[in-house]
């Protein structure tokens, strides 16, 4: 994939609600907090705390929404950190800590309804979210899924679909099974993180973009530098999540990066989106390496997967992706393909989120390993938190102990992409 500082030409791109045309940072300015990166995260701290009155900057090294928040395949699942992973807090860290994560996990899919409907963000919000189940263990794990929830009275209402009830919600025949969450769903990201910037604007922060920040100064007042400028703050947030390469060297290495790829199909039309997708609703199965797909909102289908962890983008990502969308829907064999491309997520080796501060006033939140368009949003609060003296919720997650790779991208992908094989074999047998 050939990047550049404009957006990737995606389907979100091409329907953006309109193009941002913020400003370079130039010369010597000063602000209360300095905001690197206008993904997700950074938009919902910029906002969290313009909302609260701090003289906020955002800056954003190529557009608004330009990485993984902008180019994602819209999914809206709430939770953060898988069960196992919750429970390994709750040895290591105490029952407190297990449940103040369980709590955030529920609490994050309401951390974006509460921004789309403060700001009135017109981004296609859809309701309804199907889980498929390609064996028996799938299953299986959304019969525990269902019973865990129901014990620790979680708001939302799921349900198994048997069988003989798919066809009700998808047009395939591929799948043994599911499971339906009415409180998740899907979105339109790149028209959500617009609408985020407008709002954090219209609170008084200052938002700067193709402004990359090449190096901070730490001390008791961070200096963050670009090619034309420089940004003299109280405090940073790093929020450049697969894509911060070693622009804050402490923290590369960190997180991994995994590519992830969208296809975007010509408008079905209603009679074939209707029987492809009935109830409008979104859709994963169960594997590591998994397919997520949904309608747009002109009933195109979005079809996403293929994570890669060796660092090297596909080919053709059409050739990748389509055979997996035919054998999911034969009837799509002859529709055309009108967008493809893809984006890095981040992944901890723990497959927990980091947060943390370095030299007491820059602080970062990254590595979301997998769904991260809701923790984002709940990491920019908590973060927030943290800037404005409550760092109750920051500081569970400051406690966690992280590994770090040596060599950063190139040096851990392999050693990921051996993980990742490992997963694939257990996943065939
Ligand atoms: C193809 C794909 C599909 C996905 N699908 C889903 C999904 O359906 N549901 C879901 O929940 N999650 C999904 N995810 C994951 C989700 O998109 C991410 O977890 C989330 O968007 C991360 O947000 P972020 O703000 O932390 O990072 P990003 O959105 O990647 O933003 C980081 C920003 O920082 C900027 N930046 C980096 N370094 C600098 C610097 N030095 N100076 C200035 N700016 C800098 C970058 O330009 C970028 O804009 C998907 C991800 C991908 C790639």
């Amino acid at each position: 994939m050939q990047e550049t500082r404009e957006h990737t030409q995606s389907y979100y791109a091409a329907t953006a609600n309109w193009q941002t045309d913020y400003p370079l940072l130039a010369g010597e300015q000063r602000c209360d907090v300095a905001v690197v990166g206008a993904g997700f995260t950074g938009l919902s701290t910029a906002l969290h705390l313009a909302e609260r009155g701090y003289d906020v900057a955002l800056i954003e090294a190529n557009r608004i929404g330009w990485g993984a928040s902008g180019r994602n395949g819209g999914q809206l699942i709430d939770g953060m950190v898988e069960v196992e992973k919750i429970n390994e807090i709750g040895r290591k860290y105490g029952e407190s800590a297990a449940s103040t994560v369980r709590q955030i996990g529920i609490e994050c899919r309401d951390a974006v309804l509460d921004r789309i409907k403060k700001y009135g963000i017109n981004c296609d919000l859809k309701f309804g979210f199907l889980d498929v189940a390609l064996t028996q263990q799938d299953l299986d794990y959304f019969e525990s899924e269902i019973k865990r929830k129901r014990a620790m009275n979680y708001p939302h209402k799921m349900e198994m679909v048997a069988r003989d009830q798919m066809h009700e919600f998808i047009g395939s025949d591929a799948y043994i099974g599911g499971m339906v969450h009415r409180g998740n769903g899907h979105l339109h990201p790149l028209n959500l993180c617009l609408g985020e910037a407008r709002a954090a604007e219209d609170n008084g922060a200052r938002i700067f973009e193709q402004s990359m920040v090449t190096r901070i100064h730490h001390g008791a007042r961070p200096r963050v530098e670009t090619a034309d400028g420089v940004m003299h703050a109280d405090k940073v947030v790093l929020a450049g999540n697969a894509y911060l390469g070693k622009t804050e060297p402490r923290l590369y290495g960190k997180v991994i990066p995994a590519g992830s790829y969208i296809i975007a199909t010509e408008p079905l039309g209603d009679t074939l989106a209707n029987e492809v997708l009935p109830q409008d609703m979104a859709v994963c199965d169960q594997r590591v390496g998994l397919d997520y797909y949904r309608l747009s909102a002109d009933k195109r289908l979005l079809f996403g997967g293929l994570c890669n962890y060796s660092g090297r983008d596909p080919k053709d990502i059409t050739a990748s992706i389509r055979p997996k969308m035919v054998k999911v829907f034969p009837q799509l064999e002859d529709i055309r393909i009108e967008y493809e491309w893809g984006g890095y997520i981040a992944i901890t080796i723990k497959r927990i989120p980091q947060m943390g501060r370095i030299q007491g006033n820059t602080y970062y939140a990254h590595g979301y390993s997998g769904h991260g368009l809701a923790p984002t949003h709940i990491a920019g609060q908590i973060l927030a938190d943290a800037i404005c003296g409550d760092a109750e919720r920051f500081d569970v997650f400051e406690r966690i102990k992280h590994w770090k790779l040596p060599g950063g991208k190139w040096f851990a992908n392999p050693a990921l992409a051996l993980g990742m094989l490992y997963h694939r074999l257990k996943e065939i047998l």
